[in-house]
C-alpha cells in the first residue's frame, strides 16, 4: 500500500449499516476536513493530468462537487455540475440510473460541455459503476472526450471500475477497499 493511501485511508471514516443494513458507507467528511488529507487526495487525483489540456472537471453530485471544486482549479479548467433530477434550471440531457442502494435520473445542462471538449469526470467512490456509467452516457451525448474518471474510493468487488474500463474509460482511485 502506497504512503498516500495509507495516509487518506486513515482520514476516512467507516459507518457500518448505513443508508442500509449491510452497507458500510465510507464517509470522506472526515478527509475533507483534514487539510493535509484534502489537499493530498486532490493533488493525487489531478497529478496525471496537470499540464495536459483538460477543458472542464465534471463533478457527480454531491461529493463530485467538493472534489470537482478543487481539481477543476488546480487544473485550470472549468466546473460542470452532474445534478439528480429537477434541480437545474437550464435545458437539461437526463440520464437514469442504477445506485448500489436504488435507481435515480441525473442530469446535466444541455450547454456545459461542447463536442470534443477534454473532460475529466469525478465522484468519491465508485461501487458497482451505475453512476458513473449514467455520468458518462450524459458527457458522450453532448460529445464530450472524457480524458478519466477519478474516484477517492474504488470498491473492486462491486464492478465499477472494470464496467467502465469496458466502456473505453481511464480509471484513477486512489484507495480501494476490498
Ligand atoms: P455506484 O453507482 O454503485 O458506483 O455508487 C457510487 C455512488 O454512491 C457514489 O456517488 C458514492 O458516493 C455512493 N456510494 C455507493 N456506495 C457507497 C459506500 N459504500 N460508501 C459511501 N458512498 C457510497
Amino acid at each position: 500500500m502506497s504512503e498516500l493511501s495509507t495516509e487518506l485511508r486513515a482520514a476516512i471514516r467507516t459507518i457500518p449499516d448505513y443508508p442500509k443494513p449491510g452497507i458500510l458507507f465510507r464517509d470522506i467528511t472526515t478527509l475533507l476536513g483534514q487539510p493535509r488529507a484534502f489537499r493530498r487526495a486532490v493533488d493525487g487525483l489531478v497529478h496525471p493530468y496537470a499540464g495536459l489540456q483538460v477543458s472542464k472537471v465534471a463533478g457527480i453530485e454531491a461529493r463530485g462537487f467538493i472534489l470537482g471544486g478543487a481539481m477543476a482549479h488546480q487544473l485550470s479548467a472549468g466546473f460542470v455540475p452532474i445534478r439528480k433530477k429537477g434541480k437545474l434550471p437550464h435545458e437539461t440531457v437526463r440520464v437514469a440510473y442504477s445506485l448500489e442502494y436504488g435507481l435515480d435520473e441525473m442530469e446535466m445542462h444541455k450547454d456545459a460541455v461542447a463536442e470534443g471538449e477534454s473532460v475529466i469526470l469525478v465522484d468519491d467512490l465508485i461501487a458497482t459503476g451505475g453512476t458513473a456509467e449514467g455520468a458518462v452516457k450524459l458527457l458522450r451525448q453532448m460529445g464530450a472526450n472524457i480524458v478519466a474518471a477519478c474516484f477517492v474510493i474504488d470498491l473492486p468487488d462491486l464492478g465499477g471500475r472494470k464496467k467502465l474500463e469496458n466502456l473505453g474509460v481511464q480509471v484513477r482511485t486512489l484507495i480501494s477497499y476490498e
